[in-house]
């Protein structure tokens, strides 16, 4: 039987108002399995009017009620996480365990974080000593908001904008990638389950071009989070930025891995393979240029080919799988585009680059692992965002060249350091043009800690009471006596 997604408007499931559908696939056997509203802006429009019924009481109701009801839908998704797992697995093709460790307990993660940092948000005060006067501050929700997700960590990015929007006393209309709504779907049932009042979270979904821009464009919602692509944010930051909208936009990367020679060799290279093929190396935060000292660069080829060549390509659902499939045939296709043409870009494939055939999924969207050296980190494999299971490698000389190659991109999205030298890590540190960066770790995530890119990857931080911060609005009241 087919599944079918709904939209969820004011507490209700109810279908596109144009009864106009699209497919959803599963991308590790490449069959339909479903189909999902293709929402208009009717449906936004209904969404909207939900929310705006909803606003006057969730914006009055005390923190405690906020906070009972965040974490309780955070005590359901660990609950469901067998269910949510899979539902990511499906249509994403990631494999099974990693969405169990990671996506769905990271999900879980982002309703508790909020449900306990709305009851320590506090704002300042200031006395003007001397005038007999005195200012506080207020942070009001903002109203309205619209939160608007990509496919490659489903409901892990829906939820860590969702949490801290209602946590704050927002409404929301949010919209998850259509390549991977099942997820979100799922969350509106347990937001009933929570005693979520209706109307707080809409959930519609849709083509970014439809149902996307029409959130964008509402001119009752006030502000947009966006996690995406460059060009989708820079066109969103087009039309929401002359209406005044608040706006943050987290976006592409094509992120640095530096090692130098003095670094935990063994922590290095166990983490490096991560960072370089987790979840297919479809997280904007994954290493995809890696710059090893000259040194110790000959080794490092060796050792990083021979622990690629152990990862096991294969069936999401299958529990010994590394690395699934790729999310759609489309973007199988643009990574493959990359790897055809390395040669012409200066590149040398040194493992993997070709299609894999899984038995019984044949029809999946699956690549080996690739790693390919260049020479310049101009070439277009350094430059541009991939997003996928390629990384390059690249040996350099000196701590000044390997910084300008890092920063010599347009994006500033995030950075891995590896070394054992205190100063040449605060000296680095300092120079990389970069919003997150990790020091002999990679991808460990305290959720207090502000998050966000430089340049071409995006404006504005999220995370802990930043999040908190960009869902209110600042007031000041100058009392004098
Ligand atoms: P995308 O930009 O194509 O789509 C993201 C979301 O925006 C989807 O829900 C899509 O439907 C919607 N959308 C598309 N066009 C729209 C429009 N005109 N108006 C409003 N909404 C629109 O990105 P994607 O392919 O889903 O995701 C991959 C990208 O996301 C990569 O570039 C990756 O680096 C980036 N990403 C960034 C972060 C981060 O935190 N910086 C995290 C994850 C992914």
């Amino acid at each position: 039987m087919k599944q079918i997604i709904k939209n969820y408007i004011g507490g209700e499931f109810v279908n596109p108002t144009n009864d106009e559908w699209i497919d959803n696939l599963n991308p590790s056997n490449g069959e339909v399995y479903g189909k999902i509203p293709n929402s208009s802006v009717k449906d936004i429009q209904m969404a909207v009017d939900a929310a705006k019924k909803a606003f006057p009481i969730w914006s009055n109701s005390t923190l405690n009620k906020r906070s009972e009801i965040l974490a309780k839908i955070a005590r359901l998704i660990q609950e469901k996480q067998q269910e949510l797992a899979t539902a990511e697995a499906k249509d994403n093709g990631k494999p099974l365990a990693l969405a169990k460790k990671i996506d769905i307990p990271r999900a879980s993660s982002n309703f508790q974080f909020f449900a306990n940092a709305i009851t320590q948000f506090s704002s300042d005060s200031h006395e003007s000593v001397g005038y007999d006067a005195f200012n506080f501050t207020v942070r009001e929700p903002l109203g309205i908001v619209g939160c608007i997700s990509p496919w490659n960590l489903p409901l892990y990015l829906f939820t860590w904008k969702i949490a801290p929007a209602i946590a704050a006393g927002n409404c929301v209309v949010a919209k998850p990638s259509e390549i991977t709504p099942l997820s979100a779907f799922l969350l509106g049932e347990i937001c009933n389950q929570a005693g979520l009042p209706k109307g707080v979270l809409n959930i519609v979904h849709g083509k970014g071009s439809s149902a996307g821009e029409a959130i964008v464009k509402h001119p009752e919602i006030k502000a947009i989070s966006f996690t995406g692509g460059t060009i989708t944010g820079s066109h969103i930051a087009k039309i929401a930025s002359p209406m005044f909208k608040k706006l943050s936009l987290e976006l592409g990367g094509k992120n640095p891995n530096i090692i130098f020679s003095d670094c935990n060799y063994e922590d290095m290279l166990i983490t490096t393979v991560r960072s370089s093929f987790a979840n297919q190396g479809q997280i904007c935060l994954c290493g995809s240029r890696i710059f090893v000292e000259e040194g110790i660069y000959e080794k490092f080829k060796k050792d990083f080919i021979a622990e690629v060549g152990k990862l096991k390509v294969g069936n999401p659902f299958d529990e010994s799988t590394d690395i699934g499939a790729l999310v759609s045939k489309k973007h199988l296709e643009k990574v493959k585009s990359y790897i055809d043409a390395s040669e012409d870009y200066g590149g040398k494939i040194l493992y993997g680059g070709e299609k894999v055939n899984i038995e019984g999924c044949e029809k999946g969207y699956y690549l080996q692992p690739t790693v390919i050296e260049v020479k310049d980190n101009q070439c277009r494999l350094n430059q541009e965002e991939i997003f996928g299971p390629i990384v390059t490698l690249m040996p350099f000389k000196k701590e000044k060249e390997v910084i300008e190659m890092a920063n010599g991109v347009k994006y500033g999205l995030s950075a891995t350091l590896w070394t054992n030298n205190l100063n040449r890590t605060m000296r680095v540190s300092k120079c990389l043009e970069v919003g997150v960066l990790w020091v002999n770790t990679w991808l460990l995530r305290d959720l207090r800690t502000p998050f966000g890119g430089m340049k071409a990857s995006g404006i504005g931080r999220e995370g802990g009471f930043e999040a908190l911060r960009f869902f209110t609005e600042l007031k000041n009241i100058c009392i004098k006596y």
